[in-house]
């Protein structure tokens, strides 16, 4: 899973968290406690109505909790002021929310602006995160919301989030109104930011293989954000706690976590027992990847490469099976 070495989050807090809106017979949060640690990436996944965006808009205090306590490094956030909060925390909100008539400059200087930056600090920083998120600021620097894709407006609204260098993002189904080419794009793209950039990451999807891509654990979170388990997306995948837990994995449980495996941290077997026709697989691709092709060129084994492209060794249907039985036992199951 990615962990990133270059960690410049915070740790997160939330102790029994309540949210009772006005007017409803039922709380919308009961009781939600978790503990996050610095530069984390937790995805909280659960169905719509559940309790995602409740629970996470009381982390930046969007909405005040009924009763609870959320702390980020040990602080607690009802005694910090909105400038503190937003220099703390980057948001992306569930429909991208670019303002409309803002350019893409303006949008994502709104925090910086905020906060009273000056316009060469706040300049170079907008131009520096389109940079990041790959959109090039000689041509989107003056266009308007509407003349991007819509692929192209969330990179916007991770650009914006990120503005202040928050220590802490939360982030609502960001990737949700994407088409699903867009989005694996900006899935891998968002992976490898948090490898550089280690943030600690509150992530909001109803989409469970969304999760097992991106977190280092996911909470599978039931009515009122009821916690039904916590735990890293291998363990949840080969233990889940529940029926609820299972449903929510839905088919396939081994396929996904033939996902979580790679190639190059697989017993493989001679170089020699490569068949050329079969193709290859390189050590960075995953176990279903590996599987795939080795059943699409109807054989039973396949050759593996490394970076240079030169061959390693070859893995086997059999040997894939075998990996998938060991991280079982590894996992203490
Ligand atoms: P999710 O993000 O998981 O879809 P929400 O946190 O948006 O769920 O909503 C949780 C529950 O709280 C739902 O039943 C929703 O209808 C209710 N709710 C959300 N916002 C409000 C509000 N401002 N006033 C009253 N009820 C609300
Ligand atoms: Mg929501």
């Amino acid at each position: 899973m990615p962990k990133s070495n270059n960690t410049s989050g915070a740790s997160i807090e939330l102790l029994n968290v309540t949210k009772q809106y006005p007017n409803q017979d039922q709380a919308a949060v009961e009781n939600f406690s978790m503990k996050i640690n610095p530069g984390e990436l937790i995805m909280l996944v659960g169905p719509s109505g559940c309790g995602k965006t409740t629970t996470m808009k009381m982390i930046n205090r969007i909405i005040e909790p009924t009763s609870g306590s959320i702390t980020i490094d040990g602080e607690d956030v009802l005694s910090l002021d909105q400038n503190t909060l937003r220099r703390r925390i980057g948001y992306v909100i569930q429909q991208i929310g670019l303002f409309p008539h803002m350019t893409i400059a303006e949008n994502v200087s709104v925090v910086p602006k905020l906060l009273g930056w000056s316009k060469e600090k706040t300049a170079a920083r907008v131009e520096e995160l389109l940079s990041v998120v790959e959109l090039d600021p000689k041509t989107f620097l003056n266009r308007y919301p509407k003349q991007l894709s819509g692929g192209q407006q969330q990179r916007v609204g991770v650009a914006r989030a990120l503005a202040a260098d928050p220590p802490v993002m939360l982030m609502d189904e960001p990737f949700g109104a994407t088409d699903p080419i867009t989005r694996e794009k900006l899935q891998a793209e968002f992976l490898r930011l948090q490898e550089s950039i280690g943030k600690t990451i509150v992530f909001v999807t109803h989409d469970f293989d969304e999760a097992i891509k991106l977190g280092d654990r996911i909470a599978v979170l039931g009515p009122k954000s009821k916690i039904e388990q916590f735990d890293t997306p291998a363990r949840i995948l080969a233990n889940p706690a529940s029926e609820y837990v299972s449903s929510f994995i839905g088919e396939g449980a081994a396929l996904k976590r033939l996902a979580l495996l790679l190639v190059g941290n697989t017993k493989m077997g001679a170089a020699s027992k490569a068949n050329a026709k079969a193709g290859s697989v390189s050590v960075s691709d995953n176990l279903r990847e590996a599987l795939d092709r080795i059943v699409l060129a109807g054989g039973n084994t396949i050759g593996v490469q490394d970076a240079t492209g030169a061959t390693v060794g070859s893995l086997s249907i059999e040997q894939i099976s075998e990996a998938l039985g060991a991280d079982v036992s590894a996992l203490g199951k």
